[in-house]
């Protein structure tokens, strides 16, 4: 039984360090919006050694950008293999898509076509000193993409996913110089996107804030203000969502 009684197509949009993958990690907690990283299904690429993974770990450790078709069909078949393609389903996506290019593909081929457009689109706004801290002290578990912080969020036992036990490792792209890089990615090929999203309706959100908590307390309110959730009469709009609910 969804949390929601609308569904919610979110994208989350931010710089590299500004919590992109903590905030999925919490809406999914919250409101079980299941997630898809494209830079989570990269780095298992990588440790499977797949031939996608080759190619992905070079362009990676260099601060650039995968090809804008090879991501989409990455990401558009495994919208498909989780049968997300579809009006009911919610779903969040992180870091895909990141140019123009792939946002028109995606919307055209993939949302359009199954009546499941975006409905909110996140733009995470964190200084850059916040970023580069979060960078410095970030662990990372690759097979969940579990996010860990050595300052705000440590894991239990030092060097080990809380889940599995398993090894968590730093990003080889979390290097300061690399960082700078992939920031001057971001700001000339995924800014432009807040650009195309302001475009399509009511579906762009900024929010400012220099820790996740601040974020997702404002994240959170205007999830529920959007899309209703279960249990809060003042948003339930149709009864019958509402007496389906146990
Ligand atoms: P962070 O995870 O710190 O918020 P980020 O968004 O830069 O930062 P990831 O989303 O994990 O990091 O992506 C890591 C790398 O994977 C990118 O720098 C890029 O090389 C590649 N990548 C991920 N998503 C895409 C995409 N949609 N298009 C092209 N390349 C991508
Ligand atoms: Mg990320």
């Amino acid at each position: 039984m969804p949390r929601l009684l609308r569904p919610a197509r979110v994208l989350l949009l931010g710089p590299p360090g500004s919590g992109k993958g903590t905030q999925t990690e919490r809406l999914l907690k919250h409101f079980e919006i299941p997630g898809i990283s494209s830079g989570d299904i990269l780095r298992r690429h990588i440790k499977d050694g797949t031939e996608i993974g080759q190619l992905a770990s070079s362009i990676i450790n260099k601060g650039k950008l995968l090809p804008d078709d090879l991501m989409t069909k990455v990401v558009a078949s495994e919208l498909r293999r989780r049968r997300w393609l579809s009006p009911s389903t919610s779903w969040l996506l992180d870091g895909f898509p990141r140019t123009h290019a792939q946002a028109e593909m995606l919307d055209s081929q993939e949302l359009e076509p199954a009546k499941a457009g975006m409905n909110l689109v996140v733009e995470l706004q964190v200084s850059e000193d916040a970023m580069l801290d979060r960078i410095a002290n970030r662990l990372v578990h690759v097979p969940s993409g579990r996010v860990y912080n050595l300052t705000y969020n440590p894991p239990k036992v030092p060097g080990r996913d809380d889940i599995t036990g398993e090894p968590l490792s730093r990003r080889p792209d979390d290097d300061p110089a690399v960082f700078r890089k992939r920031l001057k990615e971001y700001r000339a090929s995924t800014e432009p996107l807040v650009e195309y999203y302001k475009k399509s309706g009511d579906v762009l959100w900024s929010v400012a804030g220099e820790t996740s908590d601040v974020i997702f307390a404002q994240l959170e309110r205007e999830v529920v203000r959007r899309f209703g959730e279960r249990g809060d009469e003042s948003s339930e709009r149709d009864s019958e969502a509402a007496g389906a609910a146990d």
